[in-house]
């Protein structure tokens, strides 16, 4: 008789092509038995009849800007949102900490911080800028899970964006080590020209910002990019496209050979340049959000499938820099971690996709593209990394229950249809109830491996 560590009855579990009513046991961090009515003694049961299971989130795209910026975010905070909603890993972004992850001391300066308080599983973009081409085989060596480079200004100083000598090096060294190379994908030479001559006339609003950086700025940047790392032969990643033309684009190459993949962000798919306009700065980031007509091909695209996966983009800033009467000086960026499994199944659920296609978007094609053995999916052998929630009438996430340094975000005023009760990574339980355990499990993980020593 099997002695699980953790067993979690009776609920609808979401596998890779179906949703059926299963226990799911747990020993040693890993699925063990799943299946119906499992029989065996446990040191802690869940019930999760009338519960959704989902395989844990994977965000591909967090901001937690630890070290050195804790006052943006930080590794318990961001965890702790994401882990609210259903996250057990994420991938997180090289810019914003200080020290930037431009070599090994900033790779090992932000593990140890992750390694002390984050609650959820982690990997790390290592930087690839004008600075550090000869650091990258050194962050690979640490365990990188690719290589994040700006074809436009970061908004950081010490984040220098990638001329296209560097990205085309970048990509030459990131295809021998393996690594894909994911690029934010603007034309720096048409968005800050645009962004020069309206500040230089006194154009200031958030309709002036949006109109800085038009779709043709992102699509050039995507072309050139597929462009570059189809000749150096390296797989490439776009994040957080905006729209329905741009994943075309990327959809295209795909067919043609090329290894390139793309992700969107719950953002692009619930507001438009007219809510910036409303909202005000909260809703700023870039590329900006679109209009009506771009937010729809963008879902048709995500209902089509030629959207890989879905990631947040969770970057929060403190309240001050959120604010100012000069909308191109304010911090572009939006919190969502929390928010993204509600966001997507609400958005879904308006779009009449089913559960299991959310959790391909949200979990197991974010697994297969970065290699992340052993997650991904519910499934006997792998990490039991999962979570659990219930539908719901439409209702707001109310601001208290929001785990996020700075709790606002657009995401305040919508309703959304699903709310998460748990989330177990590695088996450990870290959210139940709705509510943080004091568990913090998190650990490092890289590309072909659950863990890796640094
Ligand atoms: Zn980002």
């Amino acid at each position: 008789m099997a002695h699980f560590d953790l067993l979690v009855r009776g609920g609808e579990v979401v596998f890779r092509d179906k949703v059926t009513i299963a226990d799911i046991g747990v020993i040693d961090g890993k699925f063990a038995e799943i299946g119906p009515e499992l029989t065996g003694t446990a040191r802690r049961e869940v019930d999760a009849g009338r519960h959704l299971v989902f395989p844990g989130v994977i965000d591909p795209h967090v901001h937690f800007n630890e070290p050195g910026r804790g006052d943006w975010e930080g590794w318990a905070s961001g965890s702790a949102g994401l882990a609210s909603g259903g996250g057990t890993t994420c991938l997180e972004m090289p810019l914003n900490a200080h020290p930037p992850t431009l070599d090994r001391a900033s790779f090992m300066a932000k593990v140890a911080v992750a390694s002390a308080s984050s609650r959820v599983d982690f990997g790390l973009w290592g930087g690839l800028t004008p600075d550090n081409l000869d650091h990258l085989e050194a962050l690979a060596e640490c365990g990188v899970i690719g290589f994040k480079a700006f074809m436009s200004s970061s908004g950081m100083d010490d984040f220098r964006h990638a001329d296209d000598a560097t990205l085309y090096q970048g990509m030459r060294t990131a295809a021998r080590l393996g690594l894909p190379v994911a690029v934010h994908a603007e034309n720096d030479g048409i968005t800050a020209d645009l962004a020069g001559r309206a500040r230089a006339n006194g154009q200031l609003t958030a309709r002036d910002y949006l109109d800085s950086r038009p779709v043709v700025a992102e699509i050039e940047a995507i072309r050139r990019a597929i462009t570059l790392a189809a000749d150096a032969g390296c797989a490439l990643h776009l994040v957080h496209v905006s729209g329905g033309s741009g994943v075309g684009v990327v959809a295209e190459a795909r067919a043609e050979g090329v290894d390139v993949t793309c992700e969107t962000c719950p953002h692009y798919l619930f507001f438009t340049g007219d809510d910036v306009e409303r909202i005000g700065p909260l809703a700023k980031c870039a590329p900006p959000l679109r209009d009506e007509a771009v937010r729809e091909a963008l879902w048709s695209a995500v209902i089509k499938g030629d959207v890989d996966f879905i990631g947040s983009d969770h970057s929060p800033a403190p309240p001050s820099m959120k604010t100012g009467d000069d909308f191109f000086s304010i911090w572009g960026g939006i919190s969502g971690c929390q928010h993204l499994l509600a966001a997507t199944i609400t958005g879904f659920g308006l779009h009449t996709l089913d559960a299991f296609e959310v959790a391909r978007l949200l979990s197991a094609n974010t697994a297969a593209r970065f290699r992340l053995n052993g997650k991904g999916a519910i499934a006997v052998g792998n990490d039991a990394d999962f979570t659990w929630g219930e539908m719901q009438a439409p209702a707001s996430l109310p601001v208290e229950g929001v785990r996020y340094r700075h709790p606002a975000s657009i995401w305040d005023e919508v309703e959304f249809r699903y709310r998460t009760m748990g989330t177990a990574v590695r088996g450990r339980v870290v959210v139940e109830h709705g509510r943080l355990t004091n568990e913090r499990p998190g650990r490092l993980v890289t590309q072909g491996s659950t863990h890796h020593a640094v």
